[in-house]
Order: structure tokens, then C-alpha cells, then sequence
């Protein structure tokens, strides 16, 4: 069979709703990194899935945000507006278990849309009671004309497949646009600054994921061997002290786990090396964040 369907599928949603989690489930890999605190994804991420006779090009969102004070916030609601434009398909996710006003706040971005829209309630694993996701639906069917209402587990995979079958049958005719085995739009070097960042997300407790970025300084590949040199950039000295933990042990567990990660993405053994340098301010400027690759 050859392909005969493509298009590009916008996965839009406040933050934490499961966006990311939902696009490594159709991929089967790891194309974007999750965390349980909100806007992990900074990056507008391609996933690519290329089933027999369509290919599905999915784009994972950051949130969009009422805060619009600070440069990343800004630059995050750029993006996430643009690909509105951009998408044949968009789908609209919420996480089941609470309707919040940031979820009103993003539906009403989409009613200029004129794209099929697809409402995914996510994480119906959490529903004690199905039925529960009832007065949702009531709720908001009359505000908005959605295309389908589909109940997913982004986590458990359930009900994936038959969101995949609907995103199918809307895609326009069109010829395939990525090789087969392409997952993602990013390079393994992008992928490998994404782990680190996960990864100080999920070992660091306090609230670092604004003023944290990973630079890949150095990335030698070898058949056997991955080099990979890494600056992590944080804005205060305060930051740098909490990464490295007590006698480094906090950067060091992230280099153990990203390391791990790493070497299933590139197929070889992966030597890591992290450092902590502070750069003042640098969400406030937008300059700094264009030399940081915030293009
Ligand atoms: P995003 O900000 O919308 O991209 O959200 P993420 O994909 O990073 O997910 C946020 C959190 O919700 C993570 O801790 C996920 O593990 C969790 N999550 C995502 N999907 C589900 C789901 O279907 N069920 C449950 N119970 N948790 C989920
Ligand atoms: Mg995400």
C-alpha cells in the first residue's frame, strides 16, 4: 500500500492534560519529554507516525498561558497560536478529572480555528465512575461544535487506536512527506538536551523548568561510543546550588538517568558529561533567549 492521506494534527491543551504523554503513546517512543509539572515542553515537537496508507504528522504544544509578563511566556503563546494555523486537524485535550479555566481559555483560542476538532478527554483511568465525564460533555457541547468527543487513556493506551482511525478519515489527500522510519523532526542532539531537561524536571523539587536549558556543547558519536558534553544554564547561583545537590548527588542522579535514556535513543554506550553555569535573567530577555536557540 502507499501512502495516500497526509496531514499535520495539532495537540492543544493547558498544561499537565497529558499532550505529550498522548503523542509518545501513537509513536511508540519517546519523542517528547513528560513530567507532572506544567510546561515541560518548550519546544514545538514533531512526532511522526506512518501507518499503510496515511502518514499522521503530530504537533505537541506547550500550554498556552494567561501570564503573558515574562519573554518564554510570550514566546510559548506565539507558538501555540501558529499552530492553530498550521494543523488539517486539531485536537483539544483536557484531563477529565477537573475542568479548569485555563481549558476554557484555550477552547476559546480554537473557535476561529474553522478545523475539525477533535475533544480528547484524557486519563479516564483516573474515573472511578465513567459516567462521570457526562456533564462535561453536556457542558460544553453546546458551546462548541466538535468534530468527535473521544475518552482516552494517554497512559494506557486505551481507546488510542480508534482516536487514530477518526484522525485518519479527516486528513486531506496527500503524499507522504517523512521516510518511513522518521519519528520526530529533531536532531539526537535535541533529543539528548530534552532528556537532561526531563530529568532535572523529575529530580529537582522545586520549580525550575522557566529558568533551566540544556546546551549540547559536544556530540561525538562513535559505532561504539556517544560523547556527549552538556552545560546546563540557570539564572541564579541559588539554582546552580540546588541542581548540584549535596555533594553533587542531585546532578549526578540526573546524569545516571539521562544517561540511561540516551543510550536507548542513540543504540550505543553514551559518556555524559554535565556542568551548571548561571546566566542571569535570561527569561526576561528576549535576546539571550534567541543565543540560547529560542528562535
Ligand atoms: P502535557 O503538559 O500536556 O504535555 O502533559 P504530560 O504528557 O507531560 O503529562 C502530565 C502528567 O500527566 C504526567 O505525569 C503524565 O504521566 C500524566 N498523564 C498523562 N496521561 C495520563 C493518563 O492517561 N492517565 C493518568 N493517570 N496520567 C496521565
Ligand atoms: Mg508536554
Amino acid at each position: 500500500m502507499t501512502v495516500t492521506k497526509s496531514g499535520f494534527v495539532a495537540i492543544i491543551g493547558r498544561p499537565n492534560v497529558g499532550k505529550s504523554t498522548l503523542l509518545n503513546s501513537l509513536i511508540g517512543e519517546k519523542v517528547s519529554i513528560t513530567s507532572p509539572k506544567p510546561q515541560t515542553t518548550r519546544w514545538q515537537i514533531l512526532g511522526i507516525q506512518t501507518l499503510t496508507s496515511a502518514q499522521i504528522i503530530y504537533i505537541d504544544t506547550p500550554g498556552i498561558h494567561r501570564d503573558e509578563k515574562r519573554a518564554m511566556n510570550r514566546y510559548l503563546n506565539r507558538i501555540a497560536s501558529a499552530v492553530v494555523l498550521d494543523a488539517d486537524v486539531i485536537i483539544f485535550m483536557i484531563d477529565v478529572t477537573r475542568w479548569h479555566d485555563e481549558d476554557e481559555m484555550v477552547l476559546k483560542k480554537l473557535h476561529d480555528a474553522q478545523k475539525p476538532v477533535i475533544f480528547v478527554m484524557n486519563k479516564i483511568d483516573l474515573l472511578k465512575d465513567k459516567a462521570d465525564i457526562l456533564p462535561i460533555i453536556n457542558k460544553l457541547k453546546d458551546k462548541f461544535h466538535f468534530t468527535h468527543i473521544i475518552p482516552i487513556s494517554a497512559i494506557k493506551e486505551d481507546n488510542i487506536h480508534h482516536l487514530e482511525e477518526e484522525i485518519v478519515k479527516l486528513l486531506p489527500e496527500g503524499p507522504q512527506l517523512f521516510p518511513d522510519d522518521q519519528m520526530t523532526d529533531k536532531s539526537l542532539r535535541f533529543q539528548a538536551a530534552e532528556i537532561v531537561r526531563e530529568k532535572l524536571i523529575q529530580v529537582t523539587e522545586e520549580e525550575l523548568p522557566y529558568t533551566t536549558t540544556v546546551e549540547i556543547e559536544e556530540f561525538k558519536q562513535s559505532e561504539k561510543l556517544t560523547e556527549i558534553g552538556a552545560v546546563i544554564w540557570v539564572e541564579r547561583p541559588g539554582q546552580k546550588i540546588i541542581i548540584i545537590g549535596k555533594k553533587g548527588a542531585r546532578l549526578k542522579k540526573v546524569g545516571i538517568q539521562a544517561r540511561r535514556d540516551i543510550e536507548k535513543l542513540v543504540h550505543t554506550k553514551v559518556f555524559l558529561r554535565l556542568w551548571v553555569k548561571v546566566k542571569e535573567n535570561w527569561t526576561d530577555d528576549e535576546r539571550a533567549l534567541r543565543s540560547l536557540g529560542y528562535e
